[in-house]
């Protein structure tokens, strides 16, 4: 049997990802962080199959060992601190784990697999934020980058890094460009999450008020259970090749808001919704909206689940949620 090692697996994508490469007959072995990860009993519990491997972005000898026991043929690197509000309160960190914790892990494949010809197939995790303040739309392969935040800078070093290592030492190296991909395992501090929860706990009469910072913002927004199929399929072309990964739709904050208000039946969203500055990020990225025909040319990759559907399935994921926690309250 194949065998696969992610990074992040305790992250939305890690574990879209391992469900999917499971199903696909792979061993799959997840990398966790940390003495008492608060998030491996859950993951171990709906994925008793994932074996997890102790090990550190920050920490090279870990990555080795890891790898050393692991014997993979792919690599998905998923691990990062991806919250671009975060990565500007806590910049060296961010530096460190998502730019430089990319470098570690192609070293550390160096390291264990040699170098020219290695057979282990490696995916680094690259993100359209690495593009900020957009240079030409839509965004391709071509786009030049141009970083909004630490973490799209960190980001920018790590692609760099992988298309590096790939030239330099004929490691076979991806990097998937990927647009934002939500779903019902998105982290609460994300906006699309942070919506359709409390559009949920509103409907629930748990939560009264919505705050949000700009709601212009625009964003392509994909379901990441489509988008984890995409990193699989880079990895089983003939040649390692970089891929921007989008559905090529754009929407707003405000159309993300007033159609997860309209799931609970509340038209009159505005009256929940109250702004605050401070969730204003110090630079913006306005408007993203990935082209991504060679995905869907070479890898024959198409999105399934559109806007819509998304954000039907997470706001109903999020009142099943609130509505059993609500219960266990009442019950004891
Ligand atoms: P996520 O839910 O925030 O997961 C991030 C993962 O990184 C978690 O499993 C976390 O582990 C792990 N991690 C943090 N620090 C680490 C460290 N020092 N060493 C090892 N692992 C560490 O992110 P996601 O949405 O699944 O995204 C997966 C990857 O794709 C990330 O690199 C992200 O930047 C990138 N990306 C995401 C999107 C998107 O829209 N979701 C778009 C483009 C690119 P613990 O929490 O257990 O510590």
């Amino acid at each position: 049997m194949p065998r696969a090692f992610i990074t992040g697996i305790t992250g939305q994508d890690g574990q879209h990802l391992a469900e999917f490469l499971h199903g696909k007959g792979y061993d799959v072995f997840g990398m966790v962080k940390g003495q008492n990860n608060p998030r491996v009993a859950g993951l171990i519990e709906e994925m008793p199959w994932v074996e997890t491997v102790s090990g550190d972005l920050a920490d090279l000898p870990s990555l080795v060992a890891a790898l050393e026991f692991v014997q993979p043929d792919e690599v998905y690197n998923l691990g990062a601190i991806s919250f671009v509000a975060l990565s500007f309160t806590q910049p060296e960190l961010t530096a460190n784990i998502t730019g430089l914790g990319v470098l570690r892990m192609l070293e550390a494949i160096r390291m264990v697999g040699g170098t020219y010809n290695n057979p282990i197939r490696f995916y680094q995790a690259s993100s359209s934020e690495m593009f900020g303040k957009v240079r030409e739309t839509p965004q391709t392969e071509l786009t030049p980058f141009h970083p909004r935040s630490p973490y799209g800078a960190a980001k920018v070093f790590g692609h760099d890094i992988t298309v590096n290592y790939r030239e330099s030492y004929g490691l076979y190296a991806c990097s998937g460009i990927l647009f934002n991909h939500e779903g019902p395992r998105r982290g609460l501090e994300f906006v699309t999450r942070k919506v359709t929860n409390a559009v949920a706990r509103i409907k629930l009469g748990l939560q009264h008020e919505l705050v949000m910072g700009t709601l212009d913002t625009k964003r392509d927004w994909g379901y990441a259970g489509d988008y984890v199929k995409a990193m699989w399929l880079m990895l089983q072309q003939d040649q390692p090749e970089d891929f921007v990964i989008a559905t090529g739709e754009t929407q707003t904050v405000r159309t993300l808001v007033e159609r997860s208000f309209a799931e609970v039946g509340i038209e009159d969203w505005e009256r929940y919704v109250r702004r605050d500055p401070k969730f204003d990020r110090p630079a913006e990225v306005d408007l993203l909206i990935g082209d991504s025909t060679k995905a869907r040319t070479k890898l024959g990759w198409e999105p399934e689940v559109d806007f819509d559907s998304l954000i039907k399935m997470m706001v109903a994921n999020d009142l099943a949620l609130e509505s059993a926690k609500s219960a266990r309250r009442l019950g004891g």
